[in-house]
């Protein structure tokens, strides 16, 4: 039977979910994914930083936050070309989507022009449009959307409880302000969070549940696992434990059944065979090649051979995709299935 969509998970629903033995819930998350995606697709975006660094805001986990010293080249917002040039290439490697980001705490009236040529330059070449550019206003919202913009980033990071720990510059309900204007003008969401942050499992849940419980769920939920960066503050945090990570993905897939769950920071730490449980617990989306904002990626070759490892084909997006592209992705994936291109998942 189909599982239905819900908005009123409790906590303690959520936490017993957390606590199935590991299997059982890897089944029940595969189980769910399967009556609403092809499990042998993942759709693949590729991330482009366009103002990098110097944010006023005080994000704990956050290299690109100017109150800490990580060595982060400082970068003005890009050129429109620039940024269109990159897109080419994304999309000539077979990416569908493109993602740009800034580091701002929201973006200024004067940005905004730029911004609007960067979406409809994008949106030219076929490809699906996403930004993430901090707190959005109703209006800003609109213009976005007017321009072509089909997806807005804006990620919750945790739990309301939590939230005070890692960031004092804005509050959870101004995230979740922003996500509100970014529905009502019509752009998809695409909200998630951290884990490894020091919190704890009811934060875990509690994140989830934010989102879950949401007027509408997020069209794409990236679940990130904590970059320690030196020169944060969060730079000396403990391991965390894979097999949480991998839960914490089965039970975002199990709370949010058609939403993209998307594998997202952490996932250079992360070894194939690692990936390949989250792929089964129903994560879908990765961010492919390129640069995460300022973190690296695993090169986009390797993600390729996983999939053709795996027998994952990258997901087709209708009314955006065209032949060129998917002959791009195909070949990638068929040329990575050469032998002398794999590499030791142990050490990668
Ligand atoms: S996470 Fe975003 S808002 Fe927070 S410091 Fe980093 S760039 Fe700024």
């Amino acid at each position: 039977m189909q599982a239905a969509i819900r908005h009123d998970w409790s906590i303690d629903e959520i936490q017993k979910l957390f606590k199935l033995p590991f299997n059982d819930l890897l089944f029940k998350a595969q189980t769910v994914h399967r009556q609403n995606f092809n499990p042998n697709e993942v759709q693949v975006s590729t991330l482009l930083s366009i103002k990098t660094g110097a944010c006023p805001e005080d994000c704990k986990y956050c290299p690109q936050s100017a109150r800490y010293d990580t060595g982060l080249d400082k970068e003005k917002l890009m050129e429109v070309e620039a940024v269109l040039e990159k897109a080419r290439l994304a999309k000539k490697n077979g990416s569908t989507r493109f993602c740009m980001g800034a580091a701002w705490r929201n973006p200024k009236d004067r940005d905004i022009p730029y911004i609007v040529k960067m979406i409809e330059g994008v949106r030219d070449l076929n490809l699906e449009t996403c930004m993430t550019l901090g707190m959005l206003t109703k209006e800003q919202a609109i213009t976005l959307k007017q321009a072509g913009l089909d997806y807005y980033n804006h990620n919750l990071d945790t739990s309301p409880e939590f939230y005070g720990e890692i960031i004092t510059t804005r509050t959870f309900k101004d995230r979740l302000d922003t996500l509100e204007n970014v529905r009502a003008s019509g752009m998809k969401v695409c909200s998630g969070g951290i884990v490894g942050m020091g919190e704890k499992a009811t934060d875990r849940a509690g994140l989830l549940r934010s989102l879950a419980n949401l007027e509408e769920h997020p069209d794409s939920v990236p679940i990130n696992m904590l970059v320690r960066v030196e020169g944060t503050p969060m730079a000396e945090n403990e391991d965390f434990d894979h097999f949480e990570f991998i839960k914490t993905i089965a039970v975002a897939r199990i709370l949010m059944p058609k939403s993209h769950v998307r594998l997202s920071a952490g996932r250079t730490e992360m070894n194939e065979q690692m990936q390949a449980l989250c792929f089964f617990a129903g994560a879908n989306s990765i961010f492919y090649g390129e640069k995460l904002l300022t973190t690296e990626n695993p090169e986009a070759n390797h993600d390729m051979e996983l999939f053709g490892k795996l027998g994952i084909e990258p997901e087709k997006r209708h009314g955006y995709s065209d032949e060129v592209t998917e002959a791009a992705l195909l070949e990638t994936v068929v040329e990575s299935q050469e032998p002398a291109l794999f590499y030791d998942a142990a050490v990668q």
